[in-house]
Order: C-alpha cells, then structure tokens, then sequence
C-alpha cells in the first residue's frame, strides 16, 4: 500500500513510542502530586515545552498541551476574546471556520477574507475588512490543508497590528509546525499545533500563547497546565510528540527537499489534459491538490484504493454542497471542483513509488473518461 494521506494523519514512529514507553508503564505518575516521582515527571513536560519553543523560536511565549489541533483553536478562538468583531478567511479547516460558525451564533460579529485561487489568503480582502472594522480577533491559517497554500504570518500579523495593535492574532500552525522551517514573531498572539500530522499520536496537540495575552481556561478543574487547561496531562502522549518534533526538527530542511522532490516529480507526469494542479508551485510541497478534471474525486479516490493507493479527497462535503467549501472559495470551476484529490507526501514514500502512482492516476482517470463518455 502506498499511502498518500498523510495531511490527515500520518504513520506512528516506533522509536517514538519507544522513547516514551518509560512514561506510560514506569513513570506513571501524576505530574501534580508533591513526591518526587510526580515532579520528575512534571519537569520531563517543561523539558517538552522548552523544545516546542526552541523549534518555533517562540522565547515569548507559553505552552499548553491539548487533546488536538482542533481544541488548541478552539481554546484561542473562545478563550482569548470575550465579544467583539472577530475575522478569519474562507480556507480554514473546520476547527476554526466552525467555531467561527458558532461565535456568530452567540452574537458575535464574523467576517471571512476571501481567498486567492490558490487557497491562499487573500491580503487586500483582509486589510480591507481590518481597516473598516473594529476587529478584536484574528485567524489566519499556516499552511492550508487542502492546497498547501502558505500564508505568510509573520507579515500578515505585522500588517494587521500596523492598522490595530489591540487585534489578538491567532493562526492555526497545524499543518505547518514539523515541516516548514520558520520561527514565529513577536506580532503572533496564538498558534495551535498537533501531533498526529508528524508522526506523534492522535491526542496531542498544543497552544503556543503569547506571554502578554490573558486568556481564559477552556476546560476548567484542577488547574494544571498554570490553570489554562485542567485534566491530568498526557504524558505519554506528550513525551512521543517530544520525540516525534524532534525527529522531525533536525531534519527538517533534508525532509522539505525530499518531499518537494517527490511533489515535483509527480506533478511533471502527471497528464495534463487530465489534472488541474491546484496547489501553487510555492504551496507546503507536503501538500499536492489537484483534479481530475470533470470527474467525481470521491470515485477517482476509490478507485486507486483498489489498486493499493490510498489518497484523500476534496475535504468534507456538506449537505448543502457536494464540493469542498475551500476550494469552492478559490473560485474555480464545477469541472474542477468535483474532481479534487488531495495526495499529501511523507518521508516514508520512495521516488519510484511517485512514478507508480502517477500511472496509476494516469491510467485510472483516463479508464474513467472513457467509461463515461
Ligand atoms: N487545522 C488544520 C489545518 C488541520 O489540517 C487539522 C486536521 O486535519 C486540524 C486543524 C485539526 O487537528 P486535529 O485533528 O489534531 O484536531
């Protein structure tokens, strides 16, 4: 099997789980009780903690570990501001875009920048809104999950706070953090990561905030994590997502230039009278959309299942439409619309496995063409 859906989660590392055995089967402990075995196992978190830092060169900021990617935005979307005009873009994951949802049902103002063709942010869109809005929140993605598109944050959150210094930025990282080598700046208020997307597991994640921000606890009870998240910590969880970052981290720029070599690789054979290349040749080379123009991705998808490659398609419909809210956003065409596959590269894949895989999408949508016509 070739897997080629690894935006949505990737492979466990067994070394990983190794490293962190010890947590789960001998230090055991509550990292809140008062003995020694507990704040041994309390400082091994900070140890973790100071690594997420260093990765993202966050100096002024704090870590709490969370269950998710999602509940870090949730956290930052709901906890940082009470009320007021909160913004964001048409491409983010449902984390964000639904608790967006959700804050305009509980009376709150919410605005959505359009996005490029791309999947990418639309700047003018967002200035625009910030300049003629009271804004007390923004979300601006990383790395969009569906395209790969990158969002320049830094600059992003730099121009917003030249306009409103008093907006709290937030930006969801998760697709980012462990791949693109970058460091986040003083003008990034909150930034969620998680660490199923980089070989830790489903059940951890984190919220990088800003030291000069308050925000509120979303789960509240014991006080652990200095009050911000309550819930005995998972240690286990915590201590394979140290390893798996670090994993990650010290090969990051080798990895980027793998991945972007298999990216390119397969984009140049595939045929092009066949595949919309959606993402941007500057999109997370992790990330590869495309479609198979005028054709249903769902079957395109199935269908190289069959044949052991296993790929993603144009994220959760809705009821309401049978295409991805994002790239509907990019402004493209129902022929390209209904034909998205998301393939989404890891280190694991071998470049001989990219010259499969482009004869299989090859031959699969070509079969297809003719069956139908
Ligand atoms: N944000 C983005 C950009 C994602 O791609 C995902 C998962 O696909 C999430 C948030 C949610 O992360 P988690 O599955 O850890 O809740």
């Amino acid at each position: 099997m070739i897997y080629l859906d690894n935006a949505a989660t990737t492979k466990p590392d067994i070394n990983a789980i190794n490293y962190a055995k010890g947590f789960l089967l001998e230090k055991y402990y509550n990292p809140s009780a008062l003995y020694r075995n507990g704040i041994e196992v309390a400082n091994s978190i900070k140890e973790t903690k100071q690594n997420v830092l260093k990765f993202l060169g966050g100096v002024n900021f704090d870590v709490v570990f969370t269950s998710c990617g999602t509940e870090s935005d949730n956290q930052a979307i709901f906890c940082a501001v009470k009320r007021g005009v909160f913004v964001t873009d048409k491409g983010e994951h449902s984390a964000v875009y639904k608790s967006f949802l959700e804050l305009k049902n509980r009376g709150n103002t919410v605005l959505f920048a359009d996005l490029n063709k791309d999947g990418s942010v639309n700047i003018d869109s967002l200035i625009d809104i910030i300049r003629n809005n009271k804004v007390d929140f923004v979300s601006i993605m990383h790395v969009n999950n569906e395209t790969g598109a990158i969002n320049d944050i830094n600059a992003i959150a730099r121009a917003i706070k030249s306009i409103n210094k008093n907006i709290v930025f937030h930006s969801d990282g998760v697709q980012a953090y462990g791949k693109l080598s970058y460091k986040l700046s003083n003008d990034i208020d909150l930034y969620s990561i998680s660490g199923h997307k980089i070989n830790a597991l489903k059940g951890t994640g984190a919220l990088l905030i800003n030291k000069r921000i308050k925000i509120a606890p979303f789960l509240i009870g014991g006080g652990q994590e200095n009050g911000l998240r309550s819930g005995t910590e998972n240690v286990f969880g915590i201590k394979v997502f140290d390893f798996a970052s670090k994993n990650h981290y010290n090969n990051i720029t080798e990895n980027f230039n793998y991945v972007k070599k298999l990216k390119e690789k397969l984009i140049s054979k595939l045929d092009k009278d066949l595949f919309y290349i959606i993402s941007s040749k500057d999109s997370s080379p992790y990330i590869l959309s495309v479609s198979a123009i005028g054709l249903k991705g769902e079957i395109v998808m199935h269908l190289l299942e069959e044949k052991g490659i296993i790929v993603g398609n144009g994220s959760a419909c809705s009821s309401k439409s049978p295409f991805s809210r994002v790239i509907e956003s990019c402004g493209l065409g129902k022929d390209i619309l209904s034909g998205v596959i998301r393939i989404s590269f890891s280190i694991d894949i071998k470049e001989e496995d990219i010259d499969l895989v482009a004869d299989e999408l090859n031959s699969t949508v070509k079969d297809l063409k003719r069956i139908i016509k």
